[in-house]
């Protein structure tokens, strides 16, 4: 593939860098083999306090993607992007090509102990405990306020895995995802993803290490995204090589169903919209 064609294209992707399991060599070499013209790396963000899997030096980082970029050029389109958690900075933000905004902490000040919201059911459930006297619909409307307060004080390029919050509920014990007041949060917090000018990920990252049946977002936040004018694009949010393009074409249909006519992508470090 002439990296001058339009191939495959992803914006979020993990490395040994933060906790992917390839390098970033690595990563790069698969998703040439995969028909990649684009691919943008984006690493956890050091979250201090508390993640196990920091990109720490953030000078170093942004020096390796400028390598790859170079190093790979006329094979594919390496992109310098950053997943950047809502309870961390990054120093060197305009030294980049783009950032993924996502929440993956809930933080109980009162503690100083930081709950993880993908991680699994019992995490789930203990933040729901100790955080919001057993209400776990209160715990999902503070998980979208804070994606709403992280996308209006950060403006991200993209919104990462908008509903995270779903994932350790597959059995739907922690809180009733068809609820109205449940979707009225969700959709409050679109409403800042909008404003924020953030375009909004279909993340098949979920299903592909067996979490969820279905992407994030659900497809009533789909639809509203597209009734209101808010872009979208698909990302696998990789951490090896089997996942770079998980589920792409399924995603593209539940785009299409949600109406979207158009995707954007990333192409050469910037989003551009395509015909879906
Ligand atoms: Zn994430
Ligand atoms: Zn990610």
């Amino acid at each position: 593939m002439s990296a001058g064609m339009h191939g495959l294209s992803s914006c979020h992707n993990h490395t040994q860098m933060s906790d992917g399991v390839l390098t970033l060599d690595d990563m790069v070499h698969a998703a040439i083999r995969q028909g990649f013209s684009d691919i943008g790396i984006s690493d956890h963000s050091c979250l201090a306090a508390e993640s196990p899997h920091a990109t720490g030096d953030a000078d170093a980082y942004i020096a390796a993607l400028r390598s790859a970029k170079a190093h790979f050029a006329g094979q594919i389109r390496v992109a310098a992007g950053l997943e950047l958690d809502a309870l961390s900075s990054f120093p060197a933000r305009a030294q980049l090509d783009y950032v993924i905004g996502s929440v993956h902490y809930m933080h109980d000040k009162a503690t100083d102990c930081f709950y993880g919201v993908d991680w699994d059911e019992a995490t789930a459930q203990s933040c729901i405990n100790e955080m919001f006297g057993q209400n776990g619909l209160a715990y999902a409307k503070a998980y979208y306020a804070a994606v709403a307060e992280n996308a209006l004080r950060t403006r991200p390029d993209v919104i990462g895995h908008f509903d995270l919050v779903v994932k350790p509920n597959a059995r739907g014990v922690l809180f009733d995802e068809e609820s109205p007041a449940y979707r009225a949060a969700a959709l409050e917090a679109l409403d800042a993803c909008c404003e924020a000018g953030s375009i909004l990920e279909v993340n098949t990252g979920g299903v592909f290490r067996g979490w969820r049946s279905t992407f994030y977002p659900a497809p009533f936040v789909l639809r509203r995204a597209k009734e209101k004018g808010m872009r979208a694009m698909i990302n696998a949010d990789a951490h090896c090589a089997e996942a770079l393009c998980f589920g792409f074409e399924t995603a593209r249909a539940l785009l299409r169903e949600a109406g979207f006519r158009s995707v954007a992508v990333l192409r050469d470090g910037a989003f551009a919209d395509e015909p879906l």
